[in-house]
């Protein structure tokens, strides 16, 4: 049934006089299954919107309806959101503090009092999605790269079975590797498993590749809503709020004005090399 907005505002430090809103009537509807790029410039609103999610913060004004539930409503139970919708933070390493990655996953099923086997078994099935197989059980989670201290942080999440995984910034900070390896993962997950994605990202290329659908937040509203596709054909008017359009989207206009019979359509350096080929090939004209 997915989660439904219904014109968000939210102000922090309870409204006082000089307080700028950092959520304004923000409405949206997301299906269960989807793949959501949440995409906006530094301080856009983008970490706060996400935090109403779970329950995190409430919204000053407006209705989240999750599963068809008001969230706001008297006696909902917030504890069940926070399972049901699980955030990792930006740079979530911060927050892993047990002795082991294993027991730092096991953590969150845990709070849901849960039996001891069901909590391992839940951790075990959690690493394995991330791909950390079990000689990382017994690492301080000290000892790892920064992909894998994000990985283990994802696990900690995905063991309490969410419905919907929301990601702040997930890759920030990491080589292009440990970067693909966690989001492949993760659309894996959203293939398989139906788990709806939500995705924080800085990366116009990651959105393009990953995402079914894109939001674009500008000053605390929501400014564009469709697919990459729809979004990035308004690159200049992306440009205009402080973001871009994927590389290739430019490679491909450049080569659409010298004449290059290619679609405006182009998001990915799959598709772009994928419609090259055959002209190139083909010596047409350039
Ligand atoms: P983003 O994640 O897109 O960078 P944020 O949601 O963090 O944006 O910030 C939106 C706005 O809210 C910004 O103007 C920011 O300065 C402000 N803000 C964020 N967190 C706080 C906070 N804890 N207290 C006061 N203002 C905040
Ligand atoms: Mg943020």
């Amino acid at each position: 049934m997915g989660i439904r907005a219904e014109h968000l505002s939210y102000t922090y430090g309870g409204g006082t006089a000089f307080a700028q809103p950092a959520l304004r009537d923000v409405s949206f509807d997301i299906p269960d299954g989807q793949f959501v790029g949440l995409i906006g410039h530094t301080g856009s609103g983008k970490s706060t919107l996400i935090q109403h999610l779970n329950g995190l913060i409430r919204a000053t004004e407006g209705k989240l309806f999750v599963d068809g539930e008001n969230i706001y409503e008297k006696g909902y139970n917030m504890r069940a959101l926070r399972t049901k919708v699980g955030l990792v933070f930006q740079y979530p390493e911060h927050q892993l503090f047990e002795i082991d990655v294993f027991q730092d996953v096991c953590f969150g099923p845990k709070n849901m009092g849960l039996s001891k086997d069901e909590i391992e078994q839940r951790a075990r099935e959690a690493l394995g999605m991330v791909g950390l197989p079990e000689s990382f059980y017994k690492k301080s989670p000290f000892e790892l790269s920064g992909g894998q201290k994000r990985r283990v942080a994802i696990a900690g999440v995905l063991a309490m079975r969410p419905k919907v995984l929301v990601l702040d910034e997930p890759t920030a900070g990491l080589d292009p590797r440990g970067r693909d390896e966690i989001l492949d993962r993760v659309k894996e997950l959203n293939h398989s498993w139906g788990l709806t994605v939500i995705l924080v990202s800085h990366s116009m290329e990651d959105v393009a590749k990953y995402a079914d659908r894109l939001l674009v937040m500008s000053d605390g509203e929501k400014r564009f809503d469709g697919t990459p596709k729809e979004v990035f054909k308004h690159y200049a008017e992306l440009e205009a709020l402080g973001l871009s359009a994927p590389q290739v989207t430019y490679l491909v206009q450049k080569l659409r004005k010298a004449g290059m019979p290619l679609s405006d359509e182009i998001t990915t350096v799959a598709e772009a090399r994928d419609a090259l080929l055959p002209l190139l090939k083909g010596g047409a004209p350039c």
